[in-house]
């Protein structure tokens, strides 16, 4: 089993549902459990105007491979009515992968660490509130 950091992002519709089904669907992935999860942050959208962000980061422990994992993201991305339109969209749900045990990973599908926990600083706010020894 492996721990994982997931960052959950919405800014569309009811977002404070939309990230609560997520963590609930999350749970549900089979050989996966949520360990912990962090409050919900409102945050101003970093790469295109846009309605605010509500983020939280769930720490789970899984299973599954980093790709097999992030294709259920994506089913679940899906499941909620996320549609792929444009880049940067406002979108009723994203999950990405923060953290995948300690490796480093640089797929076409994957980069792990992923990038955003060095430039956004909320996601820095939220692994602390998960993890308060991560270095
Ligand atoms: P987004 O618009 O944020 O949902 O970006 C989705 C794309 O980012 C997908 O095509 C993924 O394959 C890719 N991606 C790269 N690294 C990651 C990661 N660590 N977690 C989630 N998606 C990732």
């Amino acid at each position: 089993m492996t721990d994982v950091l997931i960052g959950l992002g919405s800014n569309l519709g009811d977002r404070w549902k939309n990230l609560t089904r997520a963590i609930r669907e999350i749970n549900t992935i089979e050989n996966t459990k949520i360990v912990k999860k962090t409050s919900f942050l409102k945050t101003k959208p970093h790469r295109a105007p846009g309605p605010d962000y509500l983020n939280g980061v769930v720490k789970i422990t899984t299973s599954l491979g980093p790709e097999e994992l992030l294709d259920r993201l994506r089913e679940i991305e899906a499941k909620l009515g996320r549609k792929h339109t444009f880049k940067n969209a406002p979108r009723l749900i994203d999950l990405d992968i923060l953290l995948y045990g300690n490796q480093k990973i640089k797929t076409n599908k994957l980069t792990v660490p992923h990038p955003g926990i060095k430039t956004r600083d909320f996601i820095k706010k939220l692994l602390l509130e998960i993890e308060p020894n991560l270095k």
